[in-house]
């Protein structure tokens, strides 16, 4: 049995360093706002290499307080891209500005540029990319786009912490990158928390103050902003694992080469693309099938655990029905949704286990 993911064995590696630290935290008498926030965003500012780090409640929040600190909302758009997690739409909406999507390079499912500059319209604010899967978009071009039309650019980090583009880290390639750290992600806490980078003096500020009540002096709240905070707890156990993410994305990598190496010439499978410029963190290993139910059914029977990112795009959920999009308005996101299959892919995930998947994959074709 394999299964998709087990995140026992991250906390198993580090368990004196994460149990320090949770007893650190407890013993200090100080929960919210305090110096472990504090050295985790110095850290993780260190780690992205932008000026600042701005710890908060969880992925969507980042994002939607940024846009919210960019003073983005009713009337204005932001490109998105069609097939992602829906959290990137949503921090849109929840800004209450309207998210404009735009379909992917084939090739890689992250935005394409050409297709982004026919999408900007004068009520364009922003653009939105993701690092899908861990792999960065294609940022150059998109910077360019922005700058030509005095646009902002926020990348969603949430799958690609430490990937870099043409040598740089993501969070660190736009104006601000948003950050989760959730469970699940290449450095997950235990629980929800998130962040925002950026080297933008004034909104870091502005998010200090509308992440925790538009409060910057105690009881004085020169705006109305929300509570999203990220705890001490989970500030101390993500300082606790960030010395190990590049060591856990190396693996990660390695197991990805493996997979790439023994799947080519497997013809059930497409795999991913890889742009020259690319140095992806693997957040998610996935291949595309056409004969996806077989190819599950072999899966599911070799009692491997598999996940599609994502069965129905943003534009199909009923949470969206609203725009008025149907089925065939999108048709690269649908046919990304119609065909993709994640295989397990983790830190700590033995190589054999590829081989095994490897195997399972090869019968099947
Ligand atoms: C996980 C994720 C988010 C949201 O993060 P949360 O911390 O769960 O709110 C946003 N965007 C993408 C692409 C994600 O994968």
């Amino acid at each position: 049995m394999i299964p998709f993911l087990d995140l026992k064995p991250a906390y198993a590696e580090l368990k004196d360093k994460i149990d320090a630290a949770m007893l650190r935290v407890a013993a200090s008498g100080w929960y919210v706002l305090g110096a472990e926030v504090a050295a985790f965003e110095q850290e993780f500012a260190a780690y992205c290499g932008t000026r600042h780090c701005i710890g908060v409640g969880n992925g969507l929040e980042a994002l939607e307080l940024v846009l919210r600190a960019w003073d983005i909302g009713s009337g204005d758009e932001v490109i998105v891209p069609s097939s992602t997690y829906i959290a990137t739409w949503l921090a849109v909406s929840a800004a209450g500005a309207r998210p404009v999507p735009v379909e992917p390079d084939p090739r890689t499912a992250n935005l394409d540029p050409e297709r982004v500059a026919a999408a900007i319209t004068p009520r364009t604010k922003a653009i939105l990319p993701v690092h899908l899967y861990g792999q960065p978009a294609d940022m150059d071009p998109l910077m360019e786009l922005a700058a030509r039309h005095g646009l902002k650019v926020l990348e969603d980090v949430a799958q690609a912490q430490g990937a870099r583009y043409k040598g740089r880290r993501t969070g660190a390639l736009a104006h601000a990158g948003a950050f989760s750290f959730f469970p699940t992600k290449n450095i997950g806490a235990l629980g929800d928390a998130g962040a925002v980078t950026t080297d933008d003096d004034r909104l870091a500020d502005r998010l200090r103050t509308l992440r925790n009540y538009g409060s910057k002096v105690k009881y004085v709240n020169i705006e109305a902003g929300v509570n999203s905070r990220l705890d001490e707890l989970q500030a101390a156990i993500l300082r606790a694992k960030l010395p190990a993410l590049d060591a856990w994305n190396d693996r990660r990598r390695a197991l990805a080469a493996r997979y790439l190496e023994k799947l080519a010439g497997v013809t059930c499978v497409e795999l991913p693309h890889v742009p020259q410029w690319a140095d992806p963190v693997w957040h998610l290993f996935t291949v595309r099938c056409r004969d996806r139910q077989r190819i599950g059914a072999a899966l599911e029977a070799a009692k491997i655990g598999w996940l599609i990112h994502y069965p129905i795009p943003p534009h199909l959920q009923q949470a969206y029905a609203s725009m008025g999009l149907k089925r065939g308005d999108l048709p690269l996101a649908e046919r990304i949704a119609d065909t993709i299959v994640s295989l397990p892919i983790s830190p700590h995930m033995p190589a054999a286990h590829v081989d095994v998947v490897v195997d399972v994959l090869r019968d099947a074709a």
